[in-house]
């Protein structure tokens, strides 16, 4: 959490984006900013277009309009003259490395072990040194408090331990900005603190986190800002305390009302 309230460089914008799968319309015009550092926390219930936005923000669903930035790269596309142009699939797997995704279901490769996880990405990608990233690797496991079980295969963790080996291969990429898609609810309940520390530590030293989660103490205490989406629009973003406790939106209240 910030205390400044000095203004920081914007990592993320989303302007007015709009997303329909056929005659469907998930994100009606969906528009978010996000600082440096910054912990903002997304929810809203089932459908309503949560996970939709991630994925328009990395780009694995292509927007109908508005656009997508982070950093300095509009994401998909590329300005030339004046004029945005669509990248090719493999431009726009290159701008992806920016920003992180870790998902519900963790996905790890299970005939590597937990190191060669993490390493693979940035051998691979970004054709790093593989003795460099395995030095790296080892001290984001530690990080997420795993570095004993560098040598074990996935199936030999639990969920929890799983999805913070998943979270350690997503910071190996170094990206701009992490997006988390309910990484906790795929999880038997006791495992479920465990990964939320790692993501509390990561909030705490300075990580660009996008969370979208039903964890309501877990936004309360370590998001900067809160954003309630529903039927495919931020109905209302704020602080924590103010979006959670003194909701202005009869919707936010309506949803709160069924998960507090
Ligand atoms: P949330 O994450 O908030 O639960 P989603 O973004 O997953 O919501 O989905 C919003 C709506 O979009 C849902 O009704 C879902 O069925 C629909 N949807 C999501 N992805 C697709 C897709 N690839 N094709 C068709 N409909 C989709
Ligand atoms: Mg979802």
């Amino acid at each position: 959490m910030t205390t400044s309230t000095a203004p920081r460089d914007t990592i993320v914008r989303v302007r007015g984006i709009h997303k329909r799968f056929g005659s469907l319309k998930i994100l009606n015009g969906v528009s978010l900013s996000v600082g440096r550092g910054e912990v903002v926390c997304v929810l809203g219930p089932s459908g309503s277009g949560k996970s939709t936005l991630l994925r328009c923000i990395n780009h694995l669903e292509k927007v109908d309009d508005g656009l997508v930035v982070v950093g300095d790269h509009t994401i998909g596309y590329e300005e030339s003259g004046g004029v945005l142009r669509e990248l090719s699939e493999r431009r726009v797997c290159r701008q992806r490395t920016s920003v992180g995704m870790v998902f519900q279901r963790f996905n790890l490769f299970s005939h590597m072990t937990v190191l060669e996880n993490v390493v693979e990405a940035p051998v691979r990608v970004h054709r790093r040194k593989r003795g460099t990233v395995e030095r790296e690797a080892v001290e984001l496991l530690r990080r997420v408090g795993l570095a004993e079980k560098k040598d074990a295969y996935p199936d030999q963790l639990s969920g929890g331990q799983q999805q913070r080996v998943a979270i350690a291969r997503t910071l190996a990429m170094k990206p701009d900005v992490v997006l988390f898609d309910e990484p906790t609810s795929a999880l038997d309940p006791e495992l479920v603190g465990e990964v939320l520390s790692v993501m509390r530590g990561l909030a705490e030293d300075g990580l660009t986190m996008i969370v979208v989660t039903h964890e309501i103490g877990f936004a309360r205490e370590v998001a900067d800002r809160v954003v309630f989406m529903d039927g495919g629009v931020v109905v209302e973003e704020g602080a924590p305390a103010a979006v959670l406790d003194t909701p202005r939106e009869e919707r936010t209240k309506a949803f709160l009302s069924h998960v507090l």
